[in-house]
């Protein structure tokens, strides 16, 4: 069975490094907060093409961070788009604002700037753009939207590490940018781990302060915060994963190409790079669709090609997002039923991409 993503295996290439990194940590005695953290954000902030970066406990965190630094909540309308990973969602939810669904573009699948526009109400604060799957939002066409109604554009990037929109990285496109380190995003860590990156000054002092208890200086505490730090530990990993994500991410391009150019099913539909630059994407999944989808799914496993769904409810169909379950969104239910994640990584053999495509071409509907 080809793997869907093979962790250890990804991880193991750097195994003695790892272990170097996490044994410094051991041996120094300071495991929160410390040199491992500070060295990361001035690494991942360089990295990003920003000022500022603060690690934060998670993914969710770091974007939750943002709404409240900026002192989104109760009244506040944050635009966010249909189809995304639910976490994005229960941001906006765990500062109190509302969240305002808008559908995504099937060709994309990023939020519709055409759709967005309409839903801006006299309450909309902020919107966040989603880079699903590892490709950047229209953030020319979002951008504008903001500008004209005062809007904070907040980039959720927590697939999209690397990924460059006419000639910036993802994570320097709006205001703000929350990013995931979870294992297996394309810089994971060895446990959880998230970050904001900003070059707005005063959002970044906010959120270091809100990551630790609200607290600047030890004991004093000027605004009510929450515990959400990146550890040593994760960072000290993420410094050594750090040095290898260009290279990875461009595996992952060339693997993207090789299966866009030789996936020719025409029961398959292929995904696209639709800013016309092939580096805005940086392949977190390759996601196909097929209208025929568990069908197809099975057949691969059944050949040896293990493939998940990224996702199989959409969030207004989940039980936590119950004020949503009367909202008809046509495009992200679609999207929900025919979409198919096959192996896209920097572990892959060739031989397992050989095998990967055949069975796709080879594939018939029952
Ligand atoms: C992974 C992910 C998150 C959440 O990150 P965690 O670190 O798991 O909290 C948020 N948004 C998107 C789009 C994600 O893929």
């Amino acid at each position: 069975m080809i793997k869907f993503l093979d962790l250890k295996k990804l991880n193991g290439r750097h195994g003695a490094e790892l272990r170097a990194a996490v044994r410094r940590v051991t041996d120094s005695g300071s495991y929160i907060l410390g040199d491992e953290v500070s060295a990361f954000e001035q690494e991942f902030a360089a990295y990003c093409g920003v000022k500022h970066c603060v690690g934060t406990g998670n993914g969710l965190d770091a974007l939750t961070l943002i709404l409240r630094g900026y002192g989104f909540g109760p009244g506040d309308e944050v635009i966010v788009p249909a189809n995304t990973f639910i976490a994005s969602i229960l941001a906006v939810t765990c500062c109190g604002a509302t969240p305002v669904l808008v559908e995504p573009e099937l060709e994309s699948y990023n939020i519709d700037p055409v759709k967005l526009a309409k839903k801006i109400s006299t309450r909309t604060k902020a919107i966040m753009a989603v880079h699903l799957y590892g490709q950047c939002a229209d953030m020319k066409s979002i951008t504008v939207i903001a500008r004209k109604h005062g809007l904070k554009v907040i980039e959720d990037a927590a697939q999209a590490h690397g990924a460059v929109y006419g000639r910036k990285k993802a994570g320097s496109l709006g205001d703000a940018a929350a990013f995931s380190f979870y294992p297996v995003k394309n810089l994971g860590a060895l446990g959880d781990g998230g970050a904001v990156t900003t070059n707005d000054a005063s959002l970044a002092r906010t959120v270091a302060m809100l990551r630790n208890f609200g607290s600047k200086d030890k004991y004093l505490h000027e605004i009510k915060g929450v515990n959400s730090r990146l550890d040593e530990i994760q960072a000290a990993v993420l410094r050594i994963k750090l040095k290898y994500l260009d290279a990875d991410n461009s595996k992952r391009r060339s693997i993207a190409r090789y299966y866009r150019s030789k996936i020719n099913n025409r029961h398959i539909i292929l995904p696209s790079v639709t800013s016309g630059d092939e580096c805005s994407h940086v392949w977190h999944q390759f996601v196909i669709r097929a209208k025929d989808r568990d069908n197809l799914q099975q057949y691969l496993a059944a050949n040896g090609v293990q493939t998940l769904v990224h996702y199989p409810v959409p969030p207004h169909k989940q039980k936590a997002c119950a004020e949503f379950s009367r909202n008809r969104y046509p495009v992200t239910e679609r999207i929900h039923r025919e979409v198919l994640s096959i192996p896209l990584n920097p572990g892959l053999t060739g031989k397992e991409i050989a095998v990967i495509v055949s069975a796709l071409n080879d594939y018939k509907p029952g």
